[in-house]
């Protein structure tokens, strides 16, 4: 039973262009211009893997050459004519596929130069379909660019290609250009339950649409996936089955995972980890798995609950995670992931990577961005460099006998205890945005440490007992220049901070 469902991809491979799954518009220009009897010389089909360049390319030649007619659509699958079914089968002689990446030199090109110059023996057009056309050398592609421009009216060549910036400008200016998009999870997911049906296999929506998502828009991989599928389901497609044989977290567990981190339970979310990489699930999947997790949880903080989207209805995904991160969190969470992805290839050991995110995913809601901590930093700068005189609305009300007494008080300060002062304050302030323990940080919070921070030893603190501690920090007792001195010493405390 297995084997007759080893070339799924192969035998679903589409016949028609009706047949050729998310390319809507290609296929409504290639079907028009086919109507009128336009031709071109050349076509060049450009996009991701597997979204149907190479059958489009085939569909083109059967429409070219099929006995019906300059028809816009070839024979089917059933009843073909005999042109149709030879190019099917890859036997027509007036069809000629040649792979770009091994047939790349300018010896290759010259061959196709020299065989142009003979008409196609059974069709009306002799075709050349030339994959991967964009590893051909560039002497190769010179050599080519003579035959495309003028080729016998018999001649149309077919390029594809998934790199389409590496194709010389000279040679997409001689083509008709198409590019072909990922084909939606959605209409994957249509195909492959019509797959299932016609085959008499039971499967669940989910475990299809699992397929479908996990095949990211590409036909063939899906249908590879389900080929993989059906070969351990006999005959019933199963979610749970599914992430038992191939190894996937499953959303349960990433749940539990996200809900550890979230509570800053590094002990769980350690044990968790354990748990999945126990059960089979390769790292690399974990990390893939554990990122798309967390995108899922940036889109549905923004707002957005399309399932096709997240992968899981937005009900799914854990509630506590949502409420403790916000969307920096969140972004920070996947830049953690990719890099972590990137990294592990080249890991002593890519378990070490994984549990060193994990680690960071659990004080994650403490994280502070670089960019909240230049505009606190910036906060922090417009409060300590007020110049001195300069009087905030609040301090109109305070008596002027007040001011005084500081600027007395302050003229005895040596800069000796200042300077101690001040490192003592950017150390708590560094120490209080890092450990904080209350959770997350606000600018409001660095700005009141900040403020009180600078206020420590003041003497008006104490006597002013109306006047919030940060309007008192403004020190009567010290110039400007001062004031500029503390801000840097504040300002270096900050790695990556550039003090102007
Ligand atoms: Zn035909």
């Amino acid at each position: 039973m297995a084997a007759r469902y080893e070339v799924t991809a192969t035998k679903y491979r589409p016949k028609t262009f009706d047949e050729l799954a998310g390319q809507e518009f290609v296929v409504s220009t290639i079907k028009n211009s086919l109507k009128n009897g336009h031709v071109a010389n050349a076509y060049l089909f450009s996009g991701p893997r597997g979204c149907g360049k190479t059958s489009a390319a085939r569909i083109l030649a059967r429409s070219l050459n099929c006995e019906k007619g300059h028809e816009a659509e070839p024979c089917g699958a059933e009843d073909a004519c005999d042109n149709c079914r030879a190019i099917s089968q890859g036997s027509s002689m007036d069809v000629i596929e040649i792979d770009g990446a091994s047939n790349n030199s300018v010896n290759d090109v010259r061959q196709i130069k020299d065989e142009v110059l003979f008409p196609p023996q059974a069709g009306r057009y002799k075709v050349y379909i030339i994959d991967e056309v964009h590893m051909l050398s560039s002497g190769a592609f010179n050599a080519l660019l003579k035959t495309i421009e003028e080729p016998p009216p018999y001649i149309c060549f077919i390029f594809a290609t998934t790199e389409l910036h590496k194709v010389p400008a000279t040679i997409k200016s001689r083509c008709q250009q198409f590019n072909f998009r990922l084909i939606p999870v959605e209409t994957i997911q249509e195909i492959l339950k019509k797959i299932c049906g016609d085959s008499g296999i039971k499967a669940e929506n989910d475990a299809l649409f699992w397929i479908a998502r996990e095949s990211t828009g590409s036909m063939r991989d899906a249908l590879t996936l389900l080929d993989q599928v059906i070969s351990f389901s006999g005959g019933n497609i199963r979610s749970e089955l599914i992430r038992e044989k191939l190894g996937i977290a499953g959303l349960e567990k990433l749940n539990a995972l996200a809900d550890a981190c979230a509570l800053n339970d590094a002990p769980s979310a350690f044990a968790i980890t354990d748990e999945i990489l126990s059960s089979g699930v390769d790292i690399e999947r974990l990390i893939i798995d554990l990122t798309g997790y967390y995108r899922s949880l940036l889109l549905i903080k923004n707002g957005i609950v399309k399932e096709s989207l997240l992968g899981y209805r937005p009900e799914l995904f854990s509630a506590k995670p949502l409420e403790t991160l916000d969307s920096i969190r969140l972004e920070q969470a996947m830049d953690l992931l990719l890099a972590c992805y990137r990294d592990v290839r080249y890991s002593v050991s890519p378990r070490f990577d994984l549990e060193n995110v994990i680690s960071k995913l659990a004080w994650l809601s403490k994280w502070v961005s670089p960019v909240e901590m230049k505009e606190a930093i910036n906060n922090a700068r417009d409060v300590l460099t007020l110049p001195a005189g300069s009087v905030r609305p609040a301090e109109q009300q305070r008596s002027s006998g007040a001011q005084n007494s500081a600027k007395g008080a302050g003229a005895a300060a040596s800069n000796q205890s200042a300077v101690s002062r001040n490192d003592q304050t950017a150390a708590d302030i560094a120490d209080n945005i890092k450990l904080s323990s209350k959770g997350s940080f606000s600018l409001s919070n660095a700005f009141d440490l900040i403020s009180k921070g600078a206020a420590v030893d003041d003497p008006l603190s104490d006597d002013d007992g109306e006047a919030p501690m940060w309007e008192s920090e403004i020190k009567k007792d010290k110039t400007e220049t001062e004031n500029h001195v503390q801000v840097e010493q504040v300002l270096s405390m900050i790695p990556g901070t550039v003090v102007s």
